[in-house]
């Protein structure tokens, strides 16, 4: 990069630009693999300084990567081609609620588990929450479109954002959306930039939509013999006409990992567990939950638990807190996929993912969100063992393509980054890539905003794990 950009950054941000190579290390990673060292970071707290820092990329063609709390589990922040970084970890002074207009302003760095926290205290409640909450930041759960257990009833991040503060790839600062929930004033770019992995402008404010908190939970466990079953429940449970607020589903692998790692007295013989919360009105929560237990029964579940206190409920749902930790204390190296398909098609990825397990001789634990037919197959791998490696790419390959011929997607909330690009053009076909980049042209010419991410790059057919 040319010492005049540097000359100019500094200027800019003085302190809060990092260029020794220690701090500039530390933003080479994120939750996902490959280490990339950016040529300078900047620690941004204004949409003025993202304005300029765009200016001055466009003027001299540097690339420039958003960062938020890099728990991206794609590839999504990593700086692939040098270049900057822009950390906005750092910027969270805006976190304004508006309990009459339902309504939360946000800066980008504002960690999710703060918004959840603010609007909570308001009888209020945002309703995306991934599990990452309490370290991620609104900004990358708004360029990944992050989702979480409650998607199941209450959606995705794009379901409750009305309003966003962009800096495009000129350097110009727009606005999209605005404060109501109807809005239909020219194309949706809010829908557009929410899921752009910040390859499409960089956002600097978000105004979320809140709904009433629910008033209270219930939750049960269902334990099943056969993981067939196990699929074959969702649909079940969900035509059952109750919604629950959380399903989440864990194979006998998670359960006896978990275990392992915490003994909380889980049936280690079973074939899985749903855990399944229901809300609202306290007391109508016991009869959805009887509902459910029902429809459990026809289909042939082998227990029900229902939780008979808040803190056996709390206990349940840390079973499903602690499948990550537990994973990765087992083994390696943990690499995680969101192939997600449709309901009915969960028991045939289920079975898939057993075959693939056998054929490749591969420690896979699979679990996820069950009622949006997420599921999170999860491999420990020894990164240094090359031979296991390609096996691993091989069975991830298979999950992927599987997933589309179901009728799925690669990535149901994990995005593509740099990790799926390959197989972009499998699930979108030649000529919804085509148009997608030329989306990305129109809105960033120079191609200087996070390059390198969703689209596959020259050649690349397939993943590759290690770039060393
Ligand atoms: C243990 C664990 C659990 C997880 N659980 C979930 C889950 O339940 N659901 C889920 O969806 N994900 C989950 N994730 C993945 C991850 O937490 C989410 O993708 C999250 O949204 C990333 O936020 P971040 O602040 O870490 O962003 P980063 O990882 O720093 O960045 C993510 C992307 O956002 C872009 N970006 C960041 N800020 C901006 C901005 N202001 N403007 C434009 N682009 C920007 C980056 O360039 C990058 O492409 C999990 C990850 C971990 C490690």
């Amino acid at each position: 990069m040319k010492e005049k950009v540097i000359k100019k950054l500094n200027l800019i941000f003085a302190e809060r630009l990092l260029l020794e190579i220690d701090d500039r290390i530390s933003y080479g990673y994120d939750g996902s693999f490959g280490q990339y060292i950016p040529e300078a970071v900047v620690q941004v707290l204004s949409t003025e300084e993202v304005k300029e820092t765009v200016i001055l990329a466009d003027e001299y063609e540097v690339p420039i990567y958003p960062r938020g709390a890099a728990t991206s589990l794609s590839g999504g922040p990593l700086p692939v081609h040098g270049g900057i970084v822009l950390d906005f970890s750092q910027w969270t002074q805006k976190l304004e609620i508006y309990p009459d207009d339902l309504l939360i302003k946000v800066s980008p760095g504002v960690k999710t588990e703060d918004i959840h926290k603010l609007a909570e205290s308001h009888n209020l409640m945002y309703a995306p929450d991934p599990s990452s909450s309490k370290i991620c930041t609104i900004g990358g759960n708004l360029a990944e479109n992050a989702g979480g257990p409650r998607g199941v009833k209450y959606g995705v991040t794009k379901d409750y954002v009305i309003g966003l503060e962009v800096v495009t790839a000129k350097g110009k600062v727009i606005r999209t959306g605005g404060n109501t929930v109807k809005n239909v004033t020219g194309y949706d770019l809010t829908k557009l930039l929410i899921g752009s992995e910040g390859t499409l402008g960089i956002i600097t404010e978000a105004t979320l939509r809140l709904i009433p908190k629910p008033q209270d939970t219930l939750t049960a466990m269902a334990i099943f013999d056969d993981l067939y079953t196990a699929g074959q429940s969702i649909s079940k449970i969900l035509t059952s006409g109750v919604r629950p607020s959380k399903m989440e589903i864990l194979d006998q692998n998670s359960i006896n990992k978990v275990e392992d790692y915490a003994k909380l007295n889980l049936p280690r013989n079973a074939a899985a567990i749903i855990l399944i919360e229901v809300d609202g009105d306290e007391d109508v929560l016991p009869k959805e939950l009887n509902v459910i237990k029902e429809a459990l029964e026809s289909i042939g579940v082998n227990d029900i638990r229902i939780a008979e206190s808040k803190e056996d409920e709390e206990n349940l749902w840390r079973v499903r807190k602690l499948v990550s930790p537990a994973i990765v204390t087992s083994g390696y190296t943990k690499i995680s996929e969101d192939a997600t398909v449709p309901l009915s098609k969960i028991p045939d990825m289920f079975k898939k993912i057993n075959e693939l397990k056998n054929k490749y001789e591969l420690d896979i634990v699979v679990f996820g969100h069950a009622g949006d037919g997420n599921l999170h197959p999860s491999i420990n791998t020894n990164m240094r063992d090359q031979s296991e490696v390609s096996r691993v790419e091989d069975a991830i390959e298979e999950i992927f393509d599987y997933a589309i011929e179901l009728g799925g997607t690669l990535s149901g909330e994990h995005g593509i980054g740099t990790m799926k690009r390959a197989f972009f053009e499998r699930e979108v076909g030649q000529d919804g890539l085509e148009l997608q980049k030329a989306i990305k042209k129109a809105m960033d010419p120079k191609n200087i905003l996070n390059p390198g991410k969703i689209f596959p790059q020259d050649g690349e057919k397939r993943l590759v794990l290690r770039n060393d």
